[in-house]
């Protein structure tokens, strides 16, 4: 990817063959997905590029999402604690992707195929507080605004039965989408199933029919294995020691926060909880308190490395209906977070193959290796 950031290490220099990696690596849920890990220095990018600051006042007079502004949104449809005195406040978004718009007619013609575009598009403003960071959070509030995502997720999906998957997304800073400053998150109600979610959830059937497991767990098993010795079956001799456990980021009583093996953007990690659990809806309160804590520790170390996290994460759970139901045991919800330091660019648009260019195992040493303020990782 084009590279966002200024980066010490990125002046021009001749590539270290010791050093550089470059391998397609295949991702273990979604095979057809691949990766390229090239950190070979001669395949950075030349031109740096400072990715857009990120707007960190504390209130801004002409913010819609800022306290004092709500006339300026669509009703609230409901507030935490309370309307007066939200902190968390969520409402229909002004201009929706998908709505509730009257049928269009003549949706197919030959190879003109198309759904209705019936859904629905809320905002969720995350805090009161314009630009604050999630990792300076409490995490009682980060808590809750999981909390509300479920709530909503749940109505959405009692509301209509078109409604097929309910995305809940935050886009966190220029670099990352977002067109508004103030800390904000999105719930949309589509009437299809994401194409990545419902790859997931098929290659994950065809994992559990197989080998009778869920191959998120295995990979949780395989993260926390933290050394293996792979012998030759015929001589006995050691072939390859690893140390899978390199993966992990962090750790909680019920929840992990892993750096993908195939990382698709530089600083991705994704979240999941350590006992099997495919729907986000069936976290209890007190697992998402557990979670809460956990993502602030994860993004201060990612805050930390990068300098600054402009990125986006989503949830991905295994969708509702009749379809899915078989899936229970195959599926295991989780948080994806991507980190936006780069541009997607030419040749990954036309390859789909992402270009990572540094390797996953060097960014979990350094993300593991942030060192966090008790006090604030609890604040
Ligand atoms: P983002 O997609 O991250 O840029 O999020 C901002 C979202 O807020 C966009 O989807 C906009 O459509 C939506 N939006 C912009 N202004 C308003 C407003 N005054 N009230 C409600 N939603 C808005
Ligand atoms: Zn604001
Ligand atoms: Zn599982």
């Amino acid at each position: 990817m084009h590279s966002l950031k200024t980066d010490p290490e990125s002046e021009p220099q001749m590539p270290d063959k010791n050093e550089s990696l470059r391998e397609i690596r295949i991702n273990p849920i979604v095979p057809s997905e691949s990766v390229l890990v090239a950190t070979a220095r001669n395949m950075r990018p030349r031109k740096q590029e400072d990715p857009a600051p990120r707007d960190t006042r504390k209130h801004v007079e002409q913010c819609p999402f800022c306290k004092g502004n709500e006339d300026e949104t669509p009703p609230t449809i409901n507030a935490w604690p309370d309307d007066e005195n939200w902190e968390i406040r969520i409402v229909e978004n002004l201009y929706p992707i998908l709505g509730e718009d009257q049928q269009s007619d003549g949706l197919t013609f030959g190879l003109q195929q198309a759904i209705e575009g019936y859904g629905r598009h809320e905002v969720v403003i995350d805090h009161g507080e314009h630009g604050i960071a999630l990792q300076d959070m409490t995490p009682v509030h980060i808590q809750q605004m999981f909390i509300t995502y479920q709530e909503r997720m749940q109505i959405l999906y009692d509301s209509d039965k078109r409604i097929h998957y309910v995305l809940a997304f935050k886009n966190f800073g220029p670099a990352a989408g977002a067109s508004i400053a103030h800390t904000h998150s999105q719930i949309i109600a589509m009437p299809v199933i994401p194409e990545n979610v419902y790859n997931e959830v098929q290659n994950s059937r065809e994992y559990y029919n197989k080998h009778h497991r869920c191959v998120f767990c295995s990979l949780i098993d395989e993260a926390l294995t933290y050394e293996a010795t792979i012998y030759d079956r015929d001589s006995g001799q050691v072939q390859r020691k690893i140390n899978v456990g390199q993966y992990v980021i962090e750790r909680s009583e019920h929840f992990i926060a892993i750096k993908p093996f195939a990382s698709r953007y530089e600083w991705e990690i994704h979240i999941m909880p350590l006992d099997h659990q495919a729907d986000f809806l069936e976290a209890s309160t007190d697992h998402l308190a557990d979670f809460a804590g956990l993502l602030k520790r994860t993004m201060q170390r990612l805050d930390t490395v990068i300098g600054g996290a402009q990125y986006n994460y989503f949830i991905h759970a295994i969708p509702h209906g009749e379809d899915y139901e078989d899936s229970h045991s195959s599926y295991h919800w989780h948080l994806e977070i991507c980190p936006r330091t780069s541009i997607p660019n030419g040749f990954e648009l036309g390859s789909g193959l992402f270009v990572n260019t540094v390797s996953p195992e060097v960014a979990a040493e350094k993300l593991r290796a942030v060192k966090l303020d008790e006090a604030s990782g609890t604040a």
